[in-house]
């Protein structure tokens, strides 16, 4: 049988395909220390849970519409009004199945064959396959750790071309962690509108922040940035929400209305009584949230010390999200063949950083608890001194 030829045009997932080996191995009893898992290891707060449930008890078990239940956009738009300095109502917002459909969709609606979508790298490594998917032209800058994993006003303004349509920005970051402050988002979003591209924002780390790190969505930079601007965010990070499948889109209304077309000859919407869950997690108490980033907070530290005592890794302190990106170049050794060594011979599971666009290091969740942590940075600094 012929595939299209689309799909050889894709790689598979390797954060998904080490992740499921790493549960497997768990699986057959193996004792495993898991730093591959991106998603948080705490159970959804009760009170979201319960709203859930109570949705379901009051039979919201029909189809939706496709872009959202009314009342969850209407919170949507109403959070991104008051925590971020967005001015957005419910008709800006669609509901999806997660950020990764979000961004999916959004790809689909804006890309056509020939358009360039500038990424900085390392990169969450679903972006340049959906760009891809959608027949645009990946364009990547790569960072270093020196350089913070961060990209410079200036190098995206190098990047651009007469074919640019897109620029994808993810602060705080998967993989690196890294944040972009506040005065480097206006200086991004000056060369933005002075090249009148497109900018989508990844935000769904946004509230995973450390050491009085701060988020400012390139939206609220200045009107003529919020003109070209496209958020994508979630539940998923946030309120330990990964099995749900709920993220969003903000964006102008002509956008809007172009991925709800997409969407409603894909998937449709979005499972209703989970949104209310969902409508809970923004419109309840947001202790549960302040909560969970304390005890990454302290899981961070762990696994940082412990990183910086292994001779030969070098590991920028990361500000937000739940993972550390040490260089590993200094080993002379592949990501991959670092990271199936790692696993084989320590039991512990990592994903190379090739998959992000960046074969000189690993990625490490910190999403885990602090025992599987300590273990696990003994059995990486043994493995690490056996090289
Ligand atoms: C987890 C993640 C997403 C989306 O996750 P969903 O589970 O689909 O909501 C989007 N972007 C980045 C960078 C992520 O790490």
């Amino acid at each position: 049988m012929k595939l299209a030829g689309r799909v050889g045009q894709v790689s598979p997932s390797m954060t998904l395909a080490i992740d499921a080996k790493a549960k497997a191995m768990k699986a057959d009893g193996i004792d495993i220390c898991s730093f591959s898992a991106g998603e948080p290891d705490f159970d959804t707060p009760k009170h979201i849970v319960e709203a859930a449930k109570t949705a379901l008890d009051q039979g919201k078990t029909r189809y939706g519409p496709a872009a959202g239940e009314p009342k969850l956009r209407e919170a949507i738009a109403q959070k991104l009004q008051h925590v971020n300095n967005l001015c957005y109502g419910a008709d800006n917002i669609i509901v999806t199945n997660g950020g990764k459909q979000s961004l999916y969709n959004l790809m689909m609606a804006m890309i056509d064959p020939g358009d360039e979508v500038i990424i900085p790298a390392p990169y969450w490594l679903s972006y340049p396959e959906m760009v891809k998917l959608a027949g645009g032209t990946p364009v990547i800058i790569p960072t270093t750790a020196e350089a913070g994993y961060r990209i410079t006003a200036e190098q995206l303004r190098q990047a651009i071309t007469p074919q640019t349509k897109l620029f994808i920005l993810n602060s705080p970051s998967n993989p690196t962690g890294m944040v972009y402050t506040p005065d480097e988002i206006r200086a991004i979003a000056a060369v933005v509108v002075e090249h009148d591209i497109w900018v989508v924002s990844d935000e769904i780390y946004e509230k995973i922040l450390y050491d009085g790190a701060q988020h400012l969505s390139i939206g609220a930079a200045s009107p003529e940035a919020y003109d070209r601007t496209i958020v994508s965010s979630g539940f998923a990070k946030t309120y330990a929400m990964t099995g749900w499948r709920i993220g969003f889109l903000a964006a102008p209304v002509p956008i809007i209305q172009a991925v709800s077309t997409i969407q409603g000859h894909s998937t449709s919407n979005v499972c209703t009584f989970a949104q209310y869950g969902a409508i809970a997690a923004y419109e309840g108490p947001q202790t549960c949230v302040t909560e969970m980033v304390t005890a990454f907070a302290e899981r961070r530290q762990v696994m940082l010390d412990a990183l910086n005592a292994i001779p030969g890794l070098q590991c920028p302190k990361p500000d937000g999200a739940f993972y550390v990106f040490p260089d590993i170049s200094k080993l002379g050794i592949k990501s991959i063949d670092f990271c199936s060594a790692l696993l084989e011979q320590k039991q512990v599971a990592a994903i190379p950083g090739i998959a992000f666009g960046a074969d000189s290091c690993i990625r490490l969740s910190y999403a885990t608890g602090l025992d599987t942590i300590r273990k696990g940075m003994e059995r990486l600094d043994a493995f690490v001194r056996s090289l």
